[in-house]
């Protein structure tokens, strides 16, 4: 009787402990965790050591570093991943090297119009703008947009008036050109004029040297803070040249950017309407969330292959819950960079960079 009474409490204490799940089966045990870190992207494309003088290239890396340490100094304090991606992406808008802020590229008009997106991956809120000529810092705009209002995408006048009445820093339109960005233009047109008579405005778009050879430097940041938050945020002026109120898939939430903590945050650049058709950061996500893919997996499925496969060049950033981070891209280089808790920053440019 006794016996059996032992046997008995034995079975229940060994059904309780093997029921109660190991610390290794709570986390993915075959990545690692990292306290906080955040990646940034300040565009991708034909981007060759080959083309690029030292100075640039010191003068880009020198960009992303800053951006990068904007951001770490908010995660180090304790601050949330959405505040670091804020910093980060400011950082790279105040900069006129890339396409966002200061520096956007002009629409066939001769404006400067800008798109930028945020997401929140604890609660999966967002806001994102399209085509603002005012707002010194678009991020801010698309932040305010979800944080201060029952929507999650304003466009044109709308968003425009909007973000006038959200206490954001406002400039005359004209602080955003660079004579750099407007002789793309020029050259844009020039094209054009040439082809006008023979081609459809696609045919000429495929034609253009431009266009195949375009860089897109769209400006974005992902991160993870201390309580296991995740965050993106993009900025760009979309594509030299754009026209009829083009918007790429920078503010279109799951496309250019993406979060939530149960997968991933992901920030994108490249040609946007291939990115949108192909829906790029939930696409990864759902990877992650139904096909079992760790995020570098995912990344590589849809930038290698998914957007190859229909002709869209261009990359992305992300990173998990863990704090790994994934920046896979498809063309010839992409400004990139990494910092993880307690590790320098690591800034890359060209393909072959580790
Ligand atoms: N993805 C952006 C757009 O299509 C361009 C870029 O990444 O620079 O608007």
């Amino acid at each position: 009787m006794k016996s059996t009474y032992f046997t008995l409490i034995f079975a229940l204490f060994l059904a309780v402990s093997c029921s109660e799940p190991k610390e290794s089966q709570l986390i993915n045990n075959t990545e690692t965790q990292v306290d906080f870190a955040l990646a940034i992207h300040g565009g991708a494309g034909t981007i060759k050591k080959e083309n690029m003088t030292a100075e640039q290239d010191a003068e880009y890396r020198a960009k992303l570093e800053e951006a990068l340490d904007a951001g770490y100094k908010v995660l180090e304090n304790g601050g949330e991943a959405l505040d670091a991606v804020v910093a980060a992406v400011k950082v790279m808008e105040d900069s006129p090297l890339f396409n966002a802020g200061k520096g956007a590229v002009f629409t066939n008009e001769g404006k400067n119009e800008m798109d930028a997106a945020i997401m929140n991956g604890s609660d999966r809120n967002a806001g994102a703008v399209a085509g603002l000529t005012r707002i010194k810092n678009p991020i801010t705009a698309a932040r305010a947009v979800m944080e201060n209002s029952p929507h999650v995408f304003m466009s044109g006048a709308g968003a425009e008036q909007f973000a006038l009445t959200q206490d954001l820093e406002q400039v005359d339109p004209s602080y955003f050109y660079t004579d750099f960005r407007f002789q793309q233009l020029e050259q844009i047109r020039e094209t054009e004029k040439t082809e006008l008579d023979h081609s459809s405005l696609l045919e000429m778009e495929l034609k253009d040297p431009f266009f195949k050879d375009r860089k897109f430097g769209t400006v974005g940041a992902v991160a993870k803070d201390k309580n296991g938050n995740i965050a993106a945020a993009t900025s760009t002026g979309g594509m030299t040249n754009k026209r009829f109120g083009r918007v790429g898939d920078v503010p279109i939430i799951g496309a250019g950017t993406y979060a939530d903590n149960a997968t991933c945050a992901v920030s994108a650049t490249g040609h946007g309407e291939y990115f949108i058709r192909t829906v790029v950061g939930h696409e990864i996500a759902s990877l992650m969330r139904y096909g079992g893919k760790t995020l570098a997996e995912a990344g590589d499925e849809v930038v290698m292959k998914q957007l190859v496969e229909i002709g869209g060049s261009g990359g992305i950033i992300s990173i998990d819950k863990n704090g790994n981070i994934a920046m896979p891209f498809n063309s010839e280089g992409m400004y990139r960079g990494y910092r993880k808790a307690n590790e320098a920053a690591k800034v890359m440019i060209y393909k072959d960079e580790k």
